[in-house]
């Protein structure tokens, strides 16, 4: 029996490295997954040694492709998405990393950005890349590096030197050396990179003193990136698809027309929608960024992050231990008689739209008849009225008319909470059969640059609904809802909102 062919999606995550490789329906034939170590040089400190993300990923998909063989199929092309702004600095003849990668949590340049902000430049920096100045984006990680390594801004001005995002770094591992280019997405998290323009920009490699010569090429998510060397994965393959997770996932959802979004629900929460051809500067501190960029198009988003999602089922579970499984919050919160109950999960401070970094957690209207399942069905509750608050900042600043939220990640197994996200956002709530949305974004990317797909918009009929949630309760008792909350946020801000 000849093959079928079948795409390899490399998903390099913060944590583990996997492989996934995907018929051309979109189904799931082979996959592998496998953890590296984190290093914690110091407090707010995180790195990881790039030859780890590199033997995980040739690993992983070496095996993905085996097995996918076993079962008929043959990936005929390879689509790469990558945790995002995580920063490496190498030798271009060696191919050696002159550091180690400096992860995107790492906040060791909080003090750098700060003086920037004080010195007035954030404004131009949010105007040109739509981000923040923030040590989370890769710039002050670049400058750090050539800053603390012995002579390497004096090698990278020589054109010695190279960066890359982790996609970079493993196209680079991967082509032997021969390709050295990053995705639209990838290089719109740098805070170097033009989203209006899409180029690189002069005047932001002189603030954060940066040569250009350490740079990538910018190409489209779907484009020519390289085939791998032969010695590698059995056989020379393309790659033909590249972005960065988040991204990756709004075209796994195939969130493809303005007012799609897509959430995805793991620890925290992401969410990104589709705005368009219009990059939306925000009002609300919302980051604007490129979603996707095809034959030179770039389509954008507006993004917002939850900081505390599943992470407050955790919390149940390992502090409070009122729980034994994340699972059992679903039964429990059904159960639950939690009117007038607010658990506000600041553990962090509050992001967008209240950005408020010293508010610490609080739970209020307390009663005797207060339990388990009340606490549960309050944590859950807060995921949805975070989202509420996001989605409605979003609204505020594109005056984008939202259409439906597509939800990912390891909360959305939790019909409870998926029913309760439609009730407290007035949207139509829609979990896909395929939950794999970032690594089959990927897939789907680098099977239309292969000529597999005639165009994003021609995979909308391969997305497939596992089941929708429709808004069930009254406008009157969501706004009742959402006021309850807000007054509980409003108690919790040290900022004196
Ligand atoms: P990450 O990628 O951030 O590690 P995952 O996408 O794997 O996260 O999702 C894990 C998170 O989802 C955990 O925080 C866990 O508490 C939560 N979670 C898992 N299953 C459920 C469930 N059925 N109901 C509610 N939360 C859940």
């Amino acid at each position: 029996m000849a093959d079928n062919n079948g795409i390899l999606a490399i998903d390099q995550g913060t944590t583990s490295s996997r492989a996934i490789v995907f018929d051309l329906e979109g189904h799931i034939v082979a996959t592998a997954q496998e953890e590296f170590s984190q290093h914690y040089p110091h407090s707010g400190w995180v790195e990881h040694e790039p030859q780890d993300l590199i033997d995980t990923t040739l690993d992983t998909s070496r095996r993905a492709l085996k097995a996918a063989k076993a079962a008929g199929v043959h990936a005929c092309s390879i689509g790469i998405t990558n945790q995002r702004e995580t920063t490496i600095v190498w030798d271009r003849q060696t191919g050696e990393p002159v550091h180690n990668a400096i992860v995107w949590q790492d906040r060791r340049t909080a003090e750098r950005c700060a003086a920037l902000k004080a010195a007035g430049h954030e404004s131009m920096v949010a105007e040109r890349t739509g981000l923040l100045l923030d040590p989370y984006f890769a710039a002050t990680k670049i400058a750090w590096i050539l800053d603390n390594v012995r002579g390497a801004r004096e090698r990278a001005r020589k054109g010695e030197l190279a960066f890359g995002t982790v996609d970079t770094w493993l196209l680079w591992r991967l082509t032997g050396g021969r390709s050295h280019a990053t995705d639209a997405t990838n290089a719109s998290r740098t805070l170097l990179f033009n989203i209006h323009r899409q180029a690189w920009d002069d005047e932001l490699l002189g603030l954060f003193d940066i040569p250009a010569a350490i740079l990538p090429e910018v190409l489209d998510s779907a484009d020519d990136f390289g085939t791998t060397d032969p010695e590698l994965l059995g056989s020379a393959l393309p790659i033909e698809g590249i972005a960065g997770d988040q991204h990756a996932a709004v075209v796994g959802q195939c969130c493809f027309r303005p007012g799609m979004i897509k959430s995805t629900y793991g620890t925290g929460c992401f969410a990104l929608m589709n705005t368009g051809e219009t990059a939306v500067p925000s009002q609300n501190r919302m980051l604007t960024t490129t979603a996707y960029r095809i034959n030179g198009k770039p389509t954008f988003a507006l993004e917002g992050a939850i900081f505390i999602a599943g992470a407050a089922i955790q919390w149940l579970r390992d502090e409070l231990g009122i729980i034994a499984h994340a699972s059992q919050s679903e039964g429990l919160a059904n159960d639950a008689e939690a009117e007038g109950l607010y658990m506000v999960p600041a553990f962090t401070g509050l992001g967008a739209p209240w950005w408020d970094p010293n508010a610490r957690g609080a739970i209020f209207g307390l009663t005797r008849n207060t339990g388990v399942a009340e606490f549960v069905h309050a944590a859950l509750d807060s995921v949805c009225l975070q989202t509420g608050d996001l989605l409605e900042a979003m609204a505020d600043d594109s005056q984008t008319k939202q259409a439906t939220l597509r939800v990912d990640g390891g909360m959305v197994a939790n019909n409870w909470l998926l029913q309760r996200l439609a009730d407290l956002t007035g949207l139509d709530v829609e979990r896909p059969r395929v939950i794999e949305t970032t690594a089959l974004g990927a897939a789907y990317l680098a099977g239309l640059q292969h000529g597999l797909y005639q165009s994003l918009e021609s995979l909308e009929s391969q997305w497939s609904l596992d089941e929708r949630f429709k808004p069930a309760i009254s406008h009157s008792s969501r706004e009742h809802i959402v006021e309850g909350w807000h007054d509980a946020v409003r108690r919790t801000l040290t900022t004196g909102r």
